[in-house]
């Protein structure tokens, strides 16, 4: 089977913060599959590092206000357009991003609130019928 990963669940440092969040449990579950690493906001244009970004009444913003919804928005374009292409049959998520989060994100305020919902990039796969995998889903 084809599976996308979030790039930084493989070890990229692709973070905000120039790190990444490189799964052991990821990399077992991927063993003897085709894996895609796809990293939505570095696609967008965004460099690494960069300010931590929330999703802020439905636009994406850093703390001081500054809209980066463009840049994540085509970054999630050009991301599921990759995933399309490879015909990845799953794809799966880093937990929390708003890029990336598939079951929860942060609120919006910038104090470390969750919420339900999802990043711009695990929205647009469940918009087409991708399915999708939060990392914290992984048996
Ligand atoms: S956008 Fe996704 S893949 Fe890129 S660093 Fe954030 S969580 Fe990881």
């Amino acid at each position: 089977m084809k599976i996308a990963v979030s790039a930084c669940l493989l070890g990229s440092n692709c973070k905000y913060n120039g790190g990444n969040n490189l799964s052991e449990k990821v990399m077992e579950f991927v063993k003897g599959h085709e894996v895609i690493a796809v990293c939505p906001e570095v696609l967008g244009g965004l460099p690494t590092p960069r300010e931590s970004s929330e999703i802020v009444n439905g636009v994406v913003r850093h703390k001081d206000g500054t809209s980066v919804d463009l840049e994540f928005r085509r970054g999630a374009e050009l991301a599921l357009k990759q995933v399309m292409e490879a015909g990845a049959e799953l794809v799966i998520l880093q937990s929390r991003s708003p890029s990336c989060g598939a079951k929860n994100v942060y609120d919006g305020t910038f104090s470390g609130t969750l919420i339900p919902g999802q990043g711009v990039f695990a929205k647009l796969l469940m918009e087409n019928n991708i399915k999708v995998m939060d990392v914290s889903e992984l048996p």
